[in-house]
């Protein structure tokens, strides 16, 4: 097979769990070095991100404790980061690369003009989100982020429709932190 661009691995992969059609491609196991790389690639995106934050004048709170919300299905679940689009600030429980690129992701695509909607926001942060922690520190399962996505009430439907949408967010913040994205 011809080499595959990382980011696009990953993209088949955050299709495939969507929409339960996986296909057994190698996962390249994890092994300590390789999981110590990645690792040390999450703390550089982690820091490059919150540098690309400051310049976009948005703070970065951690906070231990953001309390619960419920989702689509009116299920509660403990909050691990919010975007605060007034506030133009991401409040997060702990230092997290995974969990700033979704919050970050939020306010990237309110940059580009989407209008905030419950379902289809969520997906687009939790699809772009994805993307970029991949395409920075390597492949991880898209599994917790697509479930994420569907308790917000994602449909195949509203996937389809803003498949496009996550690209172009996680294609923005790739290049902002200088990762590979095409
Ligand atoms: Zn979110």
């Amino acid at each position: 097979m011809a080499k595959m661009y990382r980011w696009k691995r990953a993209w088949q992969r955050f299709t495939d769990e969507f929409r339960g059609t996986h296909r057994k491609v190698g996962f390249s196991g994890w092994n300590t070095r390789g999981y110590k790389r990645s690792q040390r690639a999450q703390d550089e995106a982690y820091w490059a991100l919150i540098r690309v934050a400051r310049d976009f004048g948005i703070k970065v709170y951690l906070k231990p404790d953001l309390g619960e919300s419920r989702d689509s299905h009116g299920e509660k679940f403990r909050v691990g980061g919010h975007w605060d689009s007034r506030g133009n600030a991401v409040r997060m429980v702990y230092r997290s690369f995974p969990i700033l690129a979704h919050e970050l992701a939020h306010a990237v695509d309110e940059f580009l003009g989407y209008r905030y909607r419950k379902p289809t926001g969520e997906l687009v942060a939790s699809g772009a989100g994805y993307m970029l922690v991949c395409a920075s520190a390597g492949l991880v399962s898209p599994t917790a982020d697509v479930a994420y996505a569907k308790r917000q009430g994602a449909t195949e439907r509203g996937f389809e429709e803003c498949e496009e949408r996550i690209l172009q967010v996680f294609r923005e913040m790739a290049t902002l932190i200088n990762v590979p994205c095409d």
